[in-house]
């Protein structure tokens, strides 16, 4: 079970634990086993993100409402967690790797072309996708492995359908005006694509828009929704769409064909996300799954600044948060290497080639080391990711710079390289979070 820095000290000075792992810190209890009993739920929640996934331990916790006494579940925060994937790493590998062979193989003219010979399985993902997956379920998996998990919570799809469409089916959160105006927010950024529909302008905060205005009869329907720019939407005013576009019909008939398409598959609109959870629902713990719309929702109630591993905190249902001020563990994915032994020129040809073992004198790129050096121009002690050289000659990455030409009779192997570059993000202070706070268009959403 997580306790705190202290409590950790005092048992591994005591020598009732043993070191398991220093990145990030795991200890093990020897005196104990496990009871249920001193054990308490853990929940780990996902954000997924196409670069960065946030990560969250919890515990569960409940409070009472003083005036109600009504029972609220809420949630300590125990760990954040940001995993930074490297999937466009692993896209560029592969696309390189075909340019070349691609060229390589121009002159053979001779052989009779291969087609529809390939086959790909069922759910077959591309491989900086499939990662995303592997890598997202292999970090729940070491928290599992590390603490009592009992639940998993990951974020599914950007909105809720059901939400929208159906504002009555649950909750209070579910009515109109408090979580319907989050979902239909995330919905209409994605049927628009992020772009005001009258002038097209991208990366500007844009508002919700009637297409026929309501003062002539228009609708609250979705269909009759649309996203402008704060300026094309006070230039359209009450004007009926058809006089405000007269001079540009493309535009007028392409709106109005987009209003009345429905967003058809829009729980299915990331593939990505729904292989992850499958895999999450393959660990066999109970898996819930949310919409970004009520991550959102979440936040803005709970007054928490957004970064990726805070969004995972907001995932779900979740009424209060403890906790959440501390500092975030970055892991970033950096693979284990390159299989290839010989490096390539731009048009494909052979420049150097790299050592046939990864391992020199015991230590291969990626370990962490400490080093003490003793004398000379780089004396002093590095702790961080060192990165070998046949000579014996080493780098090693610390937190903010690369000391370079550190002998290996100077370091010493701390933990073995497990595919991950780790490194400590301090928690954002109060201003920070302040400001965070202040750049959102907040809209007043007051809890029924
Ligand atoms: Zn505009």
């Amino acid at each position: 079970m997580p306790c705190s820095e202290k409590r950790a000290r005092l048992l591994l000075e005591r020598g009732r634990a043993r070191l398991h792992r220093v990145v990030p810190f795991v200890i093990r209890l020897i005196d104990r086993e496990a009871d249920r009993c001193t054990l308490q739920p853990l929940r780990v929640k996902l954000d997924p993100g196409s670069r960065t996934t946030g990560l969250a331990l919890m515990r569960e916790t409940e409070s009472v409402e003083p005036d109600t006494g009504e029972v609220l579940p809420g949630a300590a925060v125990l760990q954040l967690l940001e995993l930074a994937h490297r999937g466009h790493a692993i896209s560029d590998a592969l696309t390189a790797r075909r340019a070349m062979r691609r060229r390589r193989r121009g002159h053979l003219r001779h052989r009779a072309p291969r087609f529809l010979n390939r086959r790909r399985a069922k759910g077959w993902l591309p491989p900086s996708l499939q990662h995303r997956v592997h890598t997202s379920l292999a970090w729940v998996q070491r928290l599992q492995r590390w603490a009592p998990v009992t639940a998993l919570s990951s974020e599914l799809v950007r909105f809720d359908l059901q939400a929208i469409q159906n504002p009555e089916i649950a909750g209070v959160e579910y009515q109109q005006g408090t979580l319907a105006g989050y979902e239909t927010r995330e919905y209409l950024l994605e049927k628009w694509d992020r772009t005001c529909a009258y002038c097209g302008a991208q990366n500007v905060p844009l508002q919700i828009e009637h297409i026929q205005p309501r003062a002539r009869g228009g609708s609250d329907r979705v269909s009759n929704l649309t996203l402008a720019c704060a300026c094309c939407n006070q230039k359209k005013g009450a004007q009926p769409i058809e006089a405000f576009l007269a001079k540009d019909p493309q535009r007028l008939r392409r709106l109005l064909a987009q209003a009345q398409r429905p967003l058809k598959d829009a729980a299915a609109v990331n593939a990505t996300r729904w292989a992850l959870a499958q895999a999450l629902k393959a660990t066999g713990l109970p898996v819930e799954l949310a919409s970004g719309g009520r991550t959102k929702f979440n936040r803005q109630q709970l007054k928490i600044p957004k970064t990726h591993a805070l969004d995972a905190v907001c995932v779900g249902e979740v009424n209060a948060v403890t906790g959440w001020r501390r500092p975030t563990l970055v892991v970033k994915c950096t693979g284990r290497g390159s299989y290839q032994r010989t490096r390539l020129n731009q048009f494909g040809f052979p420049r150097g080639y790299l050592m046939r073992t990864k391992r020199v004198q015991g230590f291969g790129t990626g370990d962490r080391v400490q080093a003490i050096v003793p004398t000379g121009k780089k004396v002093g002690r590095y702790t961080g990711r060192v990165a070998v050289r046949a000579t014996g000659s080493f780098n090693i990455q610390t937190g903010s710079e690369v000391v370079q030409g550190i002998s290996h009779r100077h370091c010493r192997l701390i933990q073995r390289s497990d595919g991950y570059g780790y490194f400590q993000q301090q928690s954002l202070t109060r201003k920070e979070a302040g400001e965070g706070r202040a750049k959102r268009t907040m809209r007043s959403a007051s809890p029924a």
